[in-house]
């Protein structure tokens, strides 16, 4: 499809915002659907629908204004998407989004797919939950199967006796089973982004090394500092993960490197991610100017690494400490800093609200330089 045509985009944030901007740089229209008038997507979007996400009505519309559509985040009803799905092309399909939303089938399949995860049990009483906690040995993370994102929906169970109240805190019943999964000691938390054509043909981002505080992605640092082997294997298993699903478009996969340097997978999103948002300035294609280039059938870019990247979120916190007015003179008089802020309007302690990304010499440089870009933003 040649420039002038539309990609729709079903959701209305940050991911959609930058999708859109890709796209438009390269000439195409942008179609984004979300709740809200002013959303980070619509303020960049040719044209946004603002309706609710089970509006299946506003989900037609976006099909008939659309060539191609996606979805920018995975915590949407399935049925929305399969009705798209029945009037225009929809990249992952449907089917890919059916895994990754629930914690339980994505699990299975990766087993099936001989892939690694942290051992779980699937539980759906609370005496089940106390077993699995037994047989699996504290400490355990329990998490909802569904609608769980940036570490919500999830909770650290230290001995026997919290798995009840844990169980039940999570909202936990036969019809919502919990996932009880050993606590993993890992090394490090990395993440690929995988981008697979229609043809079949994949190309891995580079592996990113990923710090979580309280669930929420704070830092990716690109080249990850573990060694070789461990990238590779990491991305053969984000290539597995893609051809076994038969994704097309991009597929994020999570994983932990224990120590014993094993990979285990412990989440997957159908779609761009927090850590590529480093490909932006890092490497030779964005993971958002890729998306757009696998849905509208034209050839994939280089995903090569421009030079080290180091990005680090800048959460409501940020907003928090200063009031409402980071100091973004200060990060933007740091030469190779990077701002981008994703034009929401209000902020919340834990919101993720924009990111700084550092370019360097070297990611111990570039992790230097974004931390402290950072706190300058956090001292008004
Ligand atoms: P998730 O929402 O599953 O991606 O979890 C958010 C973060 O919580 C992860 O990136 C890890 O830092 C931590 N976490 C989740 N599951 C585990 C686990 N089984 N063992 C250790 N840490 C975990």
């Amino acid at each position: 499809m040649h420039p002038g045509s539309a990609i729709g985009i079903f959701g209305g944030g940050q991911l959609g915002r930058m999708l859109a901007v890709a796209a438009r740089v390269m000439g195409y229209r942008t179609i984004s659907l979300g709740p809200a008038v002013d959303c980070p997507a619509s303020q960049v979007t040719d044209f946004h629908i603002a309706a609710a996400y089970d509006d299946l009505g506003a989900a037609e519309e976006l099909a008939e204004r659309s060539d191609v559509v996606t979805y920018e985040f995975e915590n949407v009803d399935a049925a929305a998407i399969e009705r798209i799905a029945e009037l225009k092309p929809v990249f992952p399909s449907p089917s890919v989004l059916r895994v990754c939303q629930d914690r339980e089938i994505e699990k299975s399949t990766m087993r099936e797919l001989g892939i690694g995860v942290p051992e779980f049990r699937v539980v759906r009483s609370v005496r089940e939950a106390v077993e699995a906690v037994g047989e699996i040995g504290a400490p355990v993370v329990m998490k909802t199967t569904r609608w769980g994102y940036d570490g919500k929906g999830q909770s650290v169970v230290r001995d026997d006796g919290e798995a009840a109240s844990a169980f039940d805190g999570l909202g936990g019943t036969e019809d919502a089973p919990v996932i009880v999964e050993g606590f993993v000691d890992f090394e490090m938390e990395v993440s690929v982004v995988c981008a697979r054509n229609l043809d079949g043909e994949m190309r891995t981002f580079p592996v990113s090394e990923n710090v979580h505080v309280e669930g929420i992605l704070d830092t990716s640092i690109v080249p990850a500092r573990c060694s070789d082997e461990m990238k590779a294997e990491a991305e053969r298993v984000a290539m597995r993960i893609a051809e076994g699903l038969d994704v097309v478009g991009l597929i994020a996969v999570e994983m932990f490197v224990t120590r014993d340097g094993e990979v285990l997978v412990n989440e997957l999103a159908p779609r761009p991610h927090n850590s590529g948002h480093y490909t932006i300035e890092g490497c030779e294609t964005s993971q958002f100017e890729q998306l757009a280039r696998i849905m509208l059938g034209m050839p994939m870019g280089d995903v090569g690494l421009r030079s080290p990247t180091v990005m680090v979120n800048l959460l409501g916190d940020v907003w928090e400490a200063t009031d409402g007015s980071p100091d973004w003179a200060a990060v933007l008089g740091i030469e190779r800093a990077h701002l981008h802020l994703y034009g929401k309007s209000g902020y919340r302690v834990g919101r993720k609200m924009g990111h700084i990304t550092i370019t360097g010499e070297t990611a111990e440089e570039a992790l230097a330089v974004a931390v402290a870009a950072r706190e300058a933003a956090a001292c008004a």
